[in-house]
C-alpha cells in the first residue's frame, strides 16, 4: 500500500487504517450534534462538544464493529483478512480473493454469511443500546439526560446503519447477499452480478423518491437539506452498482468459454542454476512453448521469474558461475483447482485479476500454467466479440 494513510494501527495482524475521509465525516457528525445540548440545556460550550465527540466515538466505533464482524465471520470461514479501512460513509474489509489456494470451498459457500455479519452487528448494537436507553428510563438529572440522549443516538445511528447496509443492492451489504443467494440458487455469476447491480440502481432511484417526494407533495417544494442527501447517497449508490456491470458483462460473455488452449506446462529451474545452463535448457525448449520459472517445486507461492534486462547485463563470460537467481524478481502466482468446476473461465475472471501465473498441479510437483496477462488478454478479445 504505498498510499500515504493518516492512521492506521495493526490489530492482530489486520491493519486498521482510519482515512482521512472517516476524520472529516466526523467532524460534520460533531458539529451537527455538539449545537443540541449547548442550546437547549445551557450546557458549556465544553460540556456539548465532549458529548458530540462521545456521540462520533460511537459512530466510529459502531462502522468499525461492523468491519470486524465481516472480518470475524470470513475468518471463521478460512478466509484471509488484508485490511480494514474506515472511510466517509462506512468501512471495507479487504479479503484475500476466493479464487485463491487460501480460500476453501466453505469460504465461497459462506460468502453471504460474511456479507449479512456486518449489518447483523449494527443490528445488535442498536437493540444493546436500545435496552441501556430503557435501563436509564425517564432522566430525572442532567447526567441522566445525557447518558439518555447518547444511549438514544447510538442505537439511532447503529439502527440506520444495518437497515441502510441492508438495503438488497450493489455495493451494499445487502446486495452482496443478494448476489450469494441468487448464485446458490443456481443461478448464474454473471446473472447474480447483474441482478445485484441493477437492483443497486433501483435502490438509488428508490432513495431519490422516497426522501424527496414526500415534502414535494406536502409543502409543494423538496426539503433542501434532505434533498441534498438523497442527491449524494443515489449519486454513490447508483456509481457503486455501476461499477460492477462492466465485470458482469465479461464475466457473462467468457462464462461458456474454454480456456484450456492457454495452458503451457511450467518448469520450474532450481534457483542455484547457472544462466549458462538456463540457456542451454532454453535452446532445447525453443520450440516447446515452456513456461520457466526459478525456485522449488513444492512451493509455488515463492518462485521467481527472470528478468530479461538484468539477464541481459550479465557479460556472456560470467554466465556460467551467475546463478538464476540473481537474475530473478518475485512472481505473483494463484494455484488454482479448476478441475471439476463446471465454468472454470468464471473462476479464473477473478484470479487473473491479480495473479502473474496461474498454475494447476497436474501430478507431485508438477504443475501446467497459463500467464496472467495473456488470459486477460484473451478474456478481453473474447468480450469484446460478445458485444
Ligand atoms: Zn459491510
Amino acid at each position: 500500500m504505498s498510499q500515504r494513510q493518516p492512521l492506521t494501527v495493526t490489530v492482530r495482524q489486520i491493519p486498521v487504517t482510519i482515512t482521512a475521509s472517516t476524520l472529516i465525516a466526523a467532524v460534520v457528525l460533531a458539529w451537527l450534534f455538539w449545537p443540541t445540548w449547548h442550546q437547549l440545556l445551557g450546557i458549556s460550550v465544553a460540556g456539548a462538544v465532549a458529548i458530540a465527540a462521545a456521540k462520533v466515538l460511537i459512530y466510529l466505533l459502531s462502522i468499525l464493529g461492523h468491519e470486524v464482524a465481516h472480518a470475524v465471520v470470513g475468518r471463521m470461514l478460512g478466509r484471509t483478512v488484508s485490511y480494514i479501512r474506515l472511510t466517509a460513509l462506512g468501512g471495507v474489509t479487504g479479503f484475500e480473493r476466493v479464487g485463491s489456494k487460501t480460500a476453501p470451498a466453505k469460504a465461497r459457500n459462506g460468502q453471504w454469511l460474511v456479507a449479512a455479519a456486518g449489518p447483523l452487528a449494527n443490528a445488535t448494537f442498536a437493540l444493546a443500546w436500545w435496552i441501556i436507553g430503557q435501563v436509564i428510563g425517564t432522566p430525572e438529572s442532567v447526567a441522566a439526560l445525557i447518558a439518555s440522549d447518547v444511549a438514544r443516538t447510538a442505537a439511532w445511528l447503529n439502527g440506520a446503519l444495518a437497515i441502510f447496509n441492508a438495503i438488497p443492492g450493489l455495493p451494499l451489504d445487502g446486495g452482496q447477499v443478494l448476489v450469494q443467494l441468487v448464485q446458490r440458487r443456481g443461478g448464474r455469476p454473471s446473472t447474480a452480478l447483474l441482478t445485484g447491480a441493477w437492483a443497486g440502481r433501483a435502490t438509488s432511484v428508490i432513495v431519490l423518491v422516497v426522501l424527496i417526494v414526500p415534502a414535494l407533495l406536502a409543502d409543494g417544494r423538496p426539503h433542501s437539506l434532505r434533498s441534498v442527501w438523497a442527491i449524494l447517497i443515489a449519486m454513490i449508490l447508483w456509481q457503486g452498482a455501476s461499477e460492477a456491470l462492466p465485470y458482469a458483462r465479461t464475466l457473462r460473455a467468457v462464462t461458456d468459454l474454454d480456456p484450456s488452449a492457454l495452458w503451457k506446462s511450467v518448469e520450474v529451474l532450481p534457483p542455484a542454476t547457472s544462466m549458462s545452463e538456463f540457456e542451454r535448457i532454453a535452446q532445447q525448449h525453443a520450440t516447446a512453448e515452456k513456461l520457466m520459472v526459478v525456485g522449488e517445486p513444492t512451493d509455488p507461492s515463492r518462485w521467481l521469474r527472470l528478468e530479461p534486462q538484468a539477464f541481459q547485463t550479465v557479460p556472456v563470460s560470467a554466465r556460467g558461475a551467475t546463478q538464476l537467481s540473481a537474475v530473478s524478481v518475485p512472481l505473483s502466482v494463484a494455484v488454482v483447482q479448476l478441475t471439476g468446476l463446471p465454468s472454470p473461465c468464471e473462476h479464473l475472471l477473478e484470479t487473473s485479476q491479480c495473479a502473474e501465473l496461474i498454475v494447476e498441479s497436474v501430478g507431485a510437483d508438477s504443475y501446467r500454467g497459463m500467464s496472467g496477462h495473456d488470459l486477460r488478454q484473451w478474456i478481453q478479445s473474447h468480450a469484446a466479440q460478445a458485444r
